[in-house]
């Protein structure tokens, strides 16, 4: 089955909902359906192989998605913050692409002797009746999307999601349950994330709309859910972190769901936002790009047994990211590939149809048995909860111990005066690596490096416990959320005060 016959089913199931942008000025199913054929038509028209998408996000997107889809080209969101260099080396990999690019993409684009056109012409240009095109069913094992990660751990690589990944997410995915007409879910993630083509995909056929918001700022989001009366979102933990810090009004009365991941969230964080939001059911999602977004969940209930249960064993289930997917086979393998027992740590791998694990030019990076190592490290209780320790390429090996910098990382947030923490290896001669940490202190409240290393003391063991504590203004982060760990040695072998 290709997405298009998802479309197809929603245009018939709710023609006349608005299922993309605003209440009153969204565009309905069936509205959505034609555009996407006028798309398809456009991209027909002009010989184009793909559709790239180099904007910030809003209705153009799921529009470009979905008429990608109908031509039989694959969309290929790309990050409209990279550098010159890496953004004009994706771009030459698409040469024939149909390019939706923001006034800066286009200025670049014109730079290498190409054009296209910006998110509001390519609206117009598909409201326009251009007749559309036949929905083709035949081939489901067609790419539909490309990914291109964003190279926190290595090169960024173009990971393939076939219309057969997709819909075999959508169709086993938690959210895939008929939503009512007043359903509304605020898509805050930039496009060339993989939960924002997977919300927007799922959105669409459960008859959800969705909100897209161009970017993310705490204001705006929690503004929108109100005025918009979401009921679902999806957050990264920097951006649940970021709201609830926030001095605005953090009243959400319509929202039901709130969905984290991406990144691993902090104890002390989800703790806080369960009392501020008690109302609202929690749900962590795990996943990868590779893996078309969610494998795994904790969903609200299993996060209000945690925090209500005296039984150490539950209560541990707060930092869980749940339990597979239908579909979804999870073994924690040791570096040899052999299957490891409950509460054994090891790599996550993982096998279903929702697996796409093919980069561009590279293949399929799955072994014989058809699992893929995510490269995280993690467990499996008895119950078949997953805990994450976070990517094995992280790892510190100090001496002969294995050290998870998320951890330690989470000890330190739990200061009341740290509001963001990361922890590293740096060289040294004497055990291989040791462990360095800088964290960012709240505005108004102070700690230094002797009071936070006494206070990670008292939970972790001193092998573990930071030899240096950074104090910076702010540390750096992908877009989405994640630390650029890689960087940090550098970073603070020019802090001022390195080397004291
Ligand atoms: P690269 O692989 O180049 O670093 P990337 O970080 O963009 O690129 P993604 O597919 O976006 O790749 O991120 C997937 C990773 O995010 C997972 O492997 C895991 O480390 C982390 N992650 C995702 N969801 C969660 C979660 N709920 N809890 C903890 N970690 C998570």
């Amino acid at each position: 089955m290709r997405l298009m016959t998802l479309v197809g089913m929603a245009a018939e199931g709710f023609g006349d909902r608005v299922v993309v942008g605003g209440r009153t000025t969204g565009f309905t199913a069936a509205g959505v359906a034609a555009r996407a054929g006028s798309g398809a038509a456009l991209v027909r028209e002009r010989g184009a192989d793909a559709i790239v998408y180099l904007a910030v996000n809003g209705p153009a997107f799921p529009v470009a998605l979905f008429a990608a889809d109908l031509a039989g080209v694959p969309l290929v969101p790309l990050n409209y913050r990279l550098g010159e260099q890496q953004l004009e080396a994706l771009l030459a990999k698409h040469p024939d692409a149909l390019v939706i690019a923001d006034p800066r993409g286009l200025e670049h684009l014109r730079r290498c002797g190409r054009d296209g056109i910006t998110p509001s012409e390519w609206l117009a240009e598909t409201e326009a009746d251009r007749g559309g095109v036949a929905a083709d069913d035949a081939d489901p094992d067609a790419v539909a999307v490309v990914i291109y990660t964003s190279g926190t751990t290595s090169e960024p690589k173009g990971v393939l999601l076939r219309h057969s990944n997709l819909v075999s997410y959508v169709l086993g995915s938690v959210e895939f349950a008929s939503a009512g007409g007043e359903d509304a879910a605020l898509v805050s993630v930039p496009p060339y994330h993989i939960a924002a083509v997977a919300n927007v995909i799922t959105n669409l056929f459960a008859g959800r709309r969705s909100l897209v918001l161009e970017a993310f700022a705490p204001e705006e989001w929690l503004r929108s859910v109100r005025e918009e009366r979401v009921t679902s979102a999806m957050v990264v933990p920097t951006m649940l972190a970021r709201i609830i810090e926030s001095d605005a009004d953090k009243a959400v009365p319509s929202l039901r769901s709130l969905a984290y991941g991406g990144a691993p969230m902090p104890g002390a964080l989800i703790e806080r936002a369960l009392t501020v939001w008690p109302e609202v059911g929690f749900v962590n999602a795990y996943g990868l790009t590779e893996t078309s977004s969610t494998i795994t969940v904790l969903g609200p209930d299993e996060h209000r047994a945690a925090l209500a249960s005296e039984d150490p064993r539950v209560r541990a289930r707060l930092a869980s990211a749940g339990r597979a997917l239908p579909g979804v086979d999870l073994e924690i393998r040791d570096h040899e590939g052999r299957a490891l027992g409950p509460g054994r740590t090891g790599r996550i791998c993982v096998r279903g149809a929702q697996v796409s694990a093919e980069y561009a030019g590279i293949g399929r990076a799955v072994d014989a048995d058809g699992f893929f190592d995510t490269r995280d490290e993690g467990r499996l209780d008895e119950d078949g909860y997953l805990f994450i320790g976070g990517r094995v390429d992280d790892t510190i090996i100090r001496g002969a111990e294995n050290i998870a910098p998320a951890e330690i990382e989470d000890v330190l947030l739990r200061h009341p005066a740290v509001t963001d923490a990361v922890v590293f290896g740096v060289s040294d001669e004497e055990w291989g690596q040791r462990v360095e940490a800088a964290v960012v202190i709240r505005a108004g409240a102070s700690a230094d490096e002797e009071e936070l290393r006494a206070f990670a003391l008292r939970t972790l063991r001193s092998s573990k416990t930071p030899d240096r504590i950074w104090l910076l203004p702010e540390l750096p982060r992908t877009e989405t959320g994640k630390l650029l760990r890689r960087k940090m040695p550098e970073l603070v072998g020019s802090a001022p005060g390195a080397g004291d």
